[in-house]
């Protein structure tokens, strides 16, 4: 029987409170055009007159009682979609085919497409590129992209790992994202653009999404359930293309099945017991795990999508035959639907945690197999390229993030009123 998901210990308690102060100023922001379906963009042209009456009754041609608006604000708002994301302006300005009034009228009200120049990129030896994007308050933000070439060329994939805060409020022990402070949640143009911006690098499309970069999802649902949707409907880009992380935040994972999307829950577990999760995920205090457990076995029964439970191994910490044996028998409680993912430590500067030998996941990976569980181990992408998570914009932005509420004054005012 789970635990109730009780009042949350202070450090979550902390972090929810950051990221809905955040939400309340990302507000105040400037108004993005990108992230908005091809409705919404018609329905703002229309606010803004783009409406030129057309016939539309053949029957009764000379009656004023038969022209209709519908045919202009529908043309006007496709061509808006096409120039944001197929066109992939970068402005208003850029809108050659639309009236200079109405991009007059657009920027006067406070528009903008809304994307971010690349601040820095670095490539590794095989292929994988990590971009920093600089937002419009200068804060970075990591993105990264991930070719995998099959031997078939016409099936490669390209994946992007994506961002849903600035930093994040959590500071799992091995996380050099956590150890980097918090300031904001990501507005959903914010985490759009990240793939707009590796498709632009690689000149491919990004076939795959997997929301694991800075931050934790869970604590800015919103947004990044409405990037999700913009990169299915405006993108194309499948549901089941898509991975949603989390390292659990309490009620969040029933909210997400309520949606009944497509895509997988990849839950970051890094332990097989309570005690020494809460050792390397400090905010697994206020989410016991028999509750987190119940939950991903509700996702599976509501979404029919099996989970995958991320299992990061430490050298010496996490990483024994019993451990595994033990992450054997609390995969039980999930019932079916389920699949472990291994990944071998990535080291970051400071860290007290090691990368595990080869023999050692591979006695894990069997211990598993021996109980019928089905693994995979993560190939390591980027090693020399800052792979880890937070590692690129810890290195170009050394001062650890401070909230919005309680960054100095001379910092506040990078956010716009
Ligand atoms: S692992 Fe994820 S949730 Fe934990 S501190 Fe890093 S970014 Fe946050």
């Amino acid at each position: 029987m789970a635990a109730p998901q009780h009042a949350r210990a202070a450090p979550l308690a902390r972090a929810l409170r950051s990221a809905s102060a955040s939400a309340s100023k990302a507000e105040t922001c400037r108004r993005a055009l990108l992230g908005l379906s091809e409705p919404q963009l018609r329905q703002l042209a229309l606010d803004h007159g783009q409406v030129r009456y057309a016939r539309s009754s053949p029957a009764n041609p000379t009656s004023c009682h038969s022209f209709h608006p519908l045919a202009q604000q529908s043309y006007r708002g496709k061509q808006l979609h096409d120039l944001i994301y197929k066109s992939r302006a970068k402005q208003i300005q850029e809108f050659n085919h639309v009236p200079k009034a109405f991009r007059e009228a657009l920027l006067g009200a406070g528009w903008s497409v809304a994307r971010s120049p690349v601040h820095h990129a670095v490539t590794a030896s095989d292929g994988t590129t990590k971009i920093l994007l600089k937002l419009e308050d200068n804060r970075l933000i990591e993105t990264v992209g991930i070719p995998v070439d099959d031997d078939n060329k016409a099936s490669s994939r390209l994946t992007a790992c994506v961002s849903s805060q600035v930093g994040c409020p959590l500071r799992c022990s091995f996380c050099a994202t956590g150890k980097g402070g918090f300031a904001r949640n990501l507005r959903p143009h914010e985490i759009v653009e990240q793939v707009l911006a590796i498709e632009e690098t690689f000149k491919h499309r990004v076939t795959n999404v997997v929301f694991m970069g800075m931050g934790e999802p869970m604590l800015n649902l919103n947004s990044v359930l409405e990037a999700h949707r913009c990169f299915n409907k405006e993108l194309k880009i499948g549901q089941r293309m898509m991975t949603i992380s989390t390292v659990g935040v309490p009620n969040t994972i029933k909210m997400l099945a309520s949606h009944k999307l497509q895509s997988t829950l990849a839950v970051s577990l890094h332990a097989p017991n309570q005690k020494l999760r809460e050792t390397i995920v400090p905010s697994a205090k206020s989410y016991p795990l028999g509750a987190l457990m119940d939950d991903c076995k509700n996702y599976f029964l509501e979404t029919g999508r099996r989970v995958s439970f991320e299992y990061t191994l430490l050298a010496g910490i996490n990483d024994e035959k019993e451990h595994a044996e033990e992450l054997a028998e609390l995969l039980r409680m999930c019932g079916g639907g389920y699949h472990v993912n291994l990944i071998p430590y990535n080291p970051i500067e400071g860290s007290e945690y090691k990368r595990p030998y080869r023999k050692v996941v591979q006695a894990f990976v069997d211990a598993l197999e021996a109980k019928k569980i089905t693994v995979s181990v993560r190939q390591t992408r980027g090693l020399d390229a800052n792979a880890a998570c937070g590692q690129l914009r810890n290195e170009f932005q050394k001062n650890p993030l401070l909230e919005i509420e309680s960054a100095p004054s001379a910092e506040r005012s990078l956010v716009p009123a």
